[in-house]
């Protein structure tokens, strides 16, 4: 490819804030990073018109559906909408069809995707009962982490009580947990049951999928964390309680353990259920006002390492189902980056807070090799924001079930350009422009 210099952007990268720009190689690496207009002349030029310029987004969270649920959404579609979303590198989940269990499987999907995915790619292991020899025998430079479903969801990989503390002793990579009570949740079903009947209202989703749930499976999370000395990532981390927690962790200066929170937690509450009804209902569910609040406060505070979309596409028609039917995620990868940025307009977060948490942080509890930053010798991964006095509503969703709760809202932020490996995928205005040359992330953790 031919070298190009991307200038008069605002970098924030590392902490810090400042105008310039970076120069991409005939590799699509970044070559050099600059301040103000001290960029090199002869080279092809990329005017940024002063927008924001970050490390795109490695998405550690995402649910692409394939293989066996590829109606809903697959490596092609899915990696589209990540780009027009800003994310450049993502980790898809193991509850596919079937899951993702073995060294395998990852290496199938890992083919699956080459050639076809337009953002980088890697896939967690999932945990079941019966895989701990491919547990201690994961290639650590190809896949993430292991995820481990303490709470039944999608794909039902929950994974026996009993048989959670040999798994946490036998990775040698973080271990991502899904943490929800199956046991509560099932007292406050009946509950509703008694009270509704079949004609559960979705609020109810936010009491039945409660923040206690939640608390007492990540308590449990934690105790085999401790007990076996493992990395342990608590996902999508959805409720005060759990913040306070975390809080109190961190007091204890618990370096052991860290976590994630979704744009839904900090976008939306209960009161949306009035008009989203089942286009929000996801596991762990969106709670209340306070919830919400709380998200926000430790995302500023520090409480949460990363930030994933947990994109989870279904079909409008699926979601149209009466609450115990309707199945749970939301289609979000387009829009949570810019769902994150919308906190940078509130003046919750600044910029290069949002690049920590969506591109160096999971880069660096990872250790993914010469990605989320915005650094010389690193692979050009970049994602160019533009900011809009008034919030507008984005791009409509590009993904397979054409559809986001995300395009009903406005923002002050939408993605410019992104560029993956040097090259420019996605452009406002054009779409997709670039092809699928997506990679496969590598791995390479201190010891
Ligand atoms: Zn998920």
């Amino acid at each position: 490819m031919e070298p190009f210099t991307i200038c008069n952007a605002l970098i924030a990268n590392e902490g810090k804030e400042f105008r310039g720009g970076v120069t991409i190689d005939a590799q699509g690496m970044i070559e050099r990073v600059f301040h103000g207009d001290e960029y090199p002349s002869g080279c092809k030029m990329v005017d940024a018109g002063g927008a924001y310029l970050l490390p795109g987004a490695i998405d550690e969270h995402v649910h692409f559906r394939e293989p066996g649920l590829t109606r809903k959404g697959d490596v092609e579609s899915e990696s589209k909408a990540a780009v027009a979303g800003g994310i450049t590198s993502y980790m898809d989940m193991p509850n596919t069809k079937p899951a993702t269990l073995s060294r395998a499987a990852i290496e199938a999907r890992a083919s699956a995707a080459t050639g076809r995915s337009y953002a980088n790619f890697a896939f967690h292991l999932g945990a079941s009962s019966n895989n701990l020899d491919e547990i201690r025998n994961v290639d650590c430079t190809v896949v993430p982490a292991v995820k481990v479903f303490m709470g039944a969801s999608t794909g039902n990989m929950q994974v026996e009580a009993e048989a959670l503390l040999p798994i946490f002793q036998a990775s040698p990579l973080p271990i991502l947990t899904h943490c929800e009570s199956d046991l509560l949740i099932g007292c406050n079903l009946d509950d509703a049951k008694q009270r509704y009947g079949d004609a559960i209202p979705f609020k109810e989703h936010a009491a039945i999928r409660s923040d206690v749930a939640c608390l007492e499976s990540v308590k449990t999370a934690v105790r085999l964390a401790r007990q076996s000395h493992a990395r342990l990532h608590i996902m999508h981390v959805s409720s005060a309680l759990e913040a306070q927690y975390l809080e109190e962790l961190k007091g204890q200066g618990e370096e052991r353990v860290s976590a994630e929170t979704c744009p839904h937690y900090f976008t939306f509450s209960a009161n949306d259920y009035k008009h989203f009804g089942g286009k929000i209902k996801c596991n762990p569910s969106i709670k209340y006002r306070e919830d919400r609040e709380a998200i926000v406060r430790g995302l500023a505070e520090g409480l949460f390492a990363t930030i994933g979309s947990d994109h989870a596409p279904h079909l409008l028609e699926e979601k149209a189902a009466p609450y115990a039917s309707c199945p749970s995620g939301i289609p979000s990868v387009q829009y949570a980056l810019v769902a994150t940025m919308e906190l940078v307009a509130k003046k919750k977060l600044s910029a290069t807070d949002v690049a920590r948490l969506y591109a160096h942080a999971p880069a660096d509890l990872y250790g993914v090799e010469k990605r989320g930053y915005i650094r010389e010798g690193f692979y050009a991964d970049l994602v160019l924001l533009q900011k809009y006095r008034r919030a507008q509503r984005n791009d409509a969703a590009i993904g397979k079930c054409g559809w986001s709760p995300y395009e009903e809202l406005s923002f002050h932020y939408k993605v410019k350009s992104t560029f993956v490996n040097g090259e420019l995928v996605w452009e406002a205005g054009r779409g997709i422009v670039g092809a699928p040359r997506g990679m496969a992330l590598r791995f390479k953790r201190e010891r």
